[in-house]
């Protein structure tokens, strides 16, 4: 199969480019890295890029481009295609083209909210006024969130939040958490959940950072201790929260950053084109080409996921596998792209940023601790082949 974009696609991909050469600060690719598929170097969760991204978020909005995937009843665009070419330009930039609020948090909001709830986030989501956290992780409950201990007592037209969250990226620079609690302590095993929008400014809410393998400040554990919540701010249905957070995390697992793929390969070429080791041009090693080669092949295979996944959606089709295929094969890539550029790097890839000696800025080397991450968050890569196996190749459970 070969796919190709209209005119008002391509058009609007060079609208996106000249957004991202003229609105990026000029030294822009030098502070930030946006690994692909990565999440500690995402520069959207460094708080020391809050204001210039928040900044940037709204500018965004202003485009109308935060609400591309989202339907038209809801101030979209309905095209999930265009949401892509935007993630896949921006990543490039290694800039962000959206967050949680704006490619999870909504579009399933869109799809299971109330009328009153969508017109009351919606707006602001699109404007770039809010960001949101994911509250689903505790503890003791990872890939199995049908064993989440936070639970939310009903109280009248509230329920009270007691428990804790941890893995929560953002959370210290968002402003409301999408959060996974216990609604019903008797209720069989999916079924007495319930998904709700919790304030960071509420009382009883206290974040702590956890500092990532890459040094950064991108998770945070999250403690509840009597946190009202009013049951306006509920998600979908009551003790229904599971299966809204399966909707949501279909969201995640489509972005991966396509476009900082390309930039990584585009940027290991011209190292070996420009490096000469023992009197050669690195790029002339026919190893090295071969290295190259195959990693090219590999992100050409998955951009034929990527759009794939778009255009499934843009027809109305959920692509619950099709989500899992492309998580999985994007996050393992980018492991595989982290190693081949240390390997190609040799022992000064290690260096540090800020290093002189280290090529290519210190970047392939954040990355390379970054790349662990892709393959656990939104679902490990284990979890990702159960649901190909057995949603997507009907193959039994056990
Ligand atoms: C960078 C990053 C960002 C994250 N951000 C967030 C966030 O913002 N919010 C949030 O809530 N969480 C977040 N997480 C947490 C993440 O969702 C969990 O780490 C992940 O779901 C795995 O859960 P766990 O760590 O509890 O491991 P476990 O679930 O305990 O898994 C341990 C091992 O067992 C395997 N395993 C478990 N179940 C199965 C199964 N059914 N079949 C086969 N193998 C299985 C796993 O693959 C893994 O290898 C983040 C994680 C990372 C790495």
């Amino acid at each position: 199969m070969r796919f190709d974009f209209t005119d008002e696609e391509k058009a609007f991909r060079e609208e996106v480019e000249d957004f991202a050469r003229t609105e990026l600060p000029p030294d822009w690719d030098e502070k930030a890295l946006y690994w692909p598929a990565g999440y500690g170097t995402f520069p959207g969760i460094e708080a020391s890029f809050k204001d210039m991204y928040d900044e940037l978020l709204r500018k965004l909005g202003r485009k109308g481009w935060l609400s591309l995937g989202w339907p038209k009843e809801c101030g979209g665009m309905n095209s999930m295609t265009r949401h892509v070419i935007l993630d896949d330009v921006m990543s490039y930039h290694r800039a962000p083209g959206g967050d949680v609020s704006t490619a999870i948090a909504a579009p399933t909001l869109a799809l299971i909210a109330s009328d009153e709830m969508k017109k009351e986030w919606l707006p602001r989501i699109a404007a770039g006024e809010l960001r949101f956290w994911l509250g689903y992780s505790e503890p003791n409950a990872g890939s199995d969130l049908a064993s989440i201990k936070t639970r939310a007592d009903d109280d009248g037209d509230a329920f009270v939040l007691n428990g804790q969250k941890i893995w929560s990226s953002g959370a210290h620079i968002a402003d409301y958490g999408w959060v996974l609690a216990k609604t019903d302590m008797n209720a069989a095993r999916y079924r007495g959940e319930t998904l709700m929008l919790v304030d960071n400014r509420t009382p009883g809410i206290t974040i702590r950072p956890i500092i990532n393998i890459c040094g950064i400040h991108s998770f945070n554990e999250v403690f509840f201790d009597d946190v009202r919540v009013p049951k306006k701010n509920v998600v979908g249905q009551i003790n229904q929260g599971f299966y809204c957070v399966m909707l949501a995390l279909q969201y995640e697992r489509l972005f991966v950053g396509m476009g900082a793929f390309r930039r990584v390969l585009e940027e290991l070429v011209l190292y070996v084109k420009e490096t000469k080791r023992q009197g050669m041009t690195m790029g002339k090693d026919p190893l090295i080409r071969n290295k190259l080669a195959a990693m090219a092949i590999e992100i050409e295979t998955l951009y034929g996921f990527y759009w794939r996944t778009a255009w499934m959606m843009d027809r109305g089709q959920a692509p619950e596998p099709e989500a899992s295929a492309l998580k999985l094969f994007g996050t393992e890539l980018s492991r595989r792209l982290a190693g081949t550029a240390m390997e190609i790097l040799g022992p000064c890839g290690q260096l540090e940023r800020g290093s002189k000696w280290a090529p290519l800025r210190g970047l392939m080397n954040l990355g390379y601790m970054d790349s662990i991450s892709g393959a656990i968050g939104a679902g490990t890569s284990e979890v990702q082949r159960g649901i190909i196996a057995t949603r997507g190749l009907g193959m039994p459970r056990k």
